[in-house]
């Protein structure tokens, strides 16, 4: 490769620039040219694409959000639109590709390197930890701590007033950040897309405490889960507890913004390093991740295809610890 593009694409997640940064500061080091790609592949197809330089990605390190800015686009699933992607990046002679996204972007960039040649590495960079061959993603840590902090300032409410608190976190098909979230603020619960939950059950349970006067102020819900939300949730639970002082809050896009935790801008600097090099490698369509803190490639279409596993036993962990 001697000319390579860089772009963020679908939801955006704190961390994302840390990774641009060290794809251009990488590339530049190894005597690459780079191209930043705006909107993500909405960019690509209309030819919003410009060269960057050493200073492009100066002082961004710390910041939220995307300086490419990141898109969902439709006409990338057509094979027109993959054409007018592909003559946009053939006619500067950019031989390269590295996406930054979740599962949809590597898909889109599977089907793009399946039908020209240009080699596309996969960072990936989405606040959901839902993708295989990679202990975790980038925005992932920022966003479940900035979810804690919130669950923190809400828990100090419901205690002063005794009441239960039904929180909604992100996660429409990953119940990671309601798990973690939920483990470490010592919710009584977590509702997860990935598993049912028990109504009767935990009914059963927030009574029984409620006879030991044991303090039950927290639920914590992902936007995803089989009941609909946090709303939905609440809902139930008021119809089967009517005596109980129950309250819904959302906490919604907050959770995408701010400055990424030390963690994500390490882990974003290592794998935009590391894409750089695979690339440099002639290492086609893989994702770039970290397992046991080792690199972890593996090709883009596994990563999409195989499913984050996601562990009852975490679960079974809160319930013993809420007990
Ligand atoms: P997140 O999980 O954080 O939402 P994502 O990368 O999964 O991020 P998507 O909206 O699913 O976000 O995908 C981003 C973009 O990738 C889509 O808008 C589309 O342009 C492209 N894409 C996704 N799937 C395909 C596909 N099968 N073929 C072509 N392009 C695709």
């Amino acid at each position: 490769v001697t000319k390579i593009g860089v772009l963020t694409s679908g939801g955006d997640a704190p961390g994302m620039n840390a990774a641009v940064r060290a794809v251009v500061r990488t590339a530049i080091y190894n005597g690459l040219e780079v191209y930043g790609v705006v909107r993500g592949y909405t960019g690509m197809i209309e030819d919003d694409i410009y060269h960057m330089d050493s200073k492009s990605v100066a002082n961004i390190i710390q910041r939220g959000g995307t300086i490419l800015k990141t898109a969902r686009c439709k006409e990338f699933f057509t094979p027109e639109g993959r054409l007018k992607a592909y003559n946009n990046l053939a006619k500067r002679g950019i031989d390269g590709l590295v996406v930054i996204g979740g599962d949809g972007s590597f898909n889109g960039a599977q089907r793009f390197s399946n039908e020209f040649d240009i080699p596309c590495i996969g960072i990936p960079g989405t606040i959901d930890k839902d993708i295989a061959g990679t202990d975790y993603t980038i925005g992932f840590d920022t966003a479940v701590n900035t979810a804690v902090n919130a669950i923190d300032k809400i828990r100090d409410t419901a205690d002063a007033h005794d009441r239960l608190f039904v929180v909604e976190v992100m996660g429409r098909d990953a119940g990671y950040i309601a798990l973690h979230s939920g483990i470490a603020t010592g919710a009584e619960k977590v509702f997860v897309p990935e598993a049912q939950t028990d109504i009767d059950e935990l009914v059963a349970s927030l009574t029984e405490k409620e006879r030991r006067k044991k303090l039950v102020n927290l639920i914590v819900v992902a936007e995803g889960d089989k009941f609909g939300g946090g709303n939905e949730v609440g809902k139930i639970l008021k119809e089967r507890m009517p005596n109980a002082d129950i309250r819904v809050s959302i906490l919604g896009h907050i959770q995408r913004g701010g400055a990424p935790s030390c963690f994500d801008r390490l882990i974003a600097s290592r794998m935009g390093y590391y894409a750089v090099e695979s690339l440099l490698h002639g290492r086609h369509n893989v994702m770039v991740g970290i397992v046991n803190d080792q690199m972890n490639y593996i090709p883009l279409d596994t990563a999409v295809k195989e499913k984050h596993i996601f562990s009852d036993e975490w679960l079974h962990i809160l319930k013993v610890l809420a007990s």
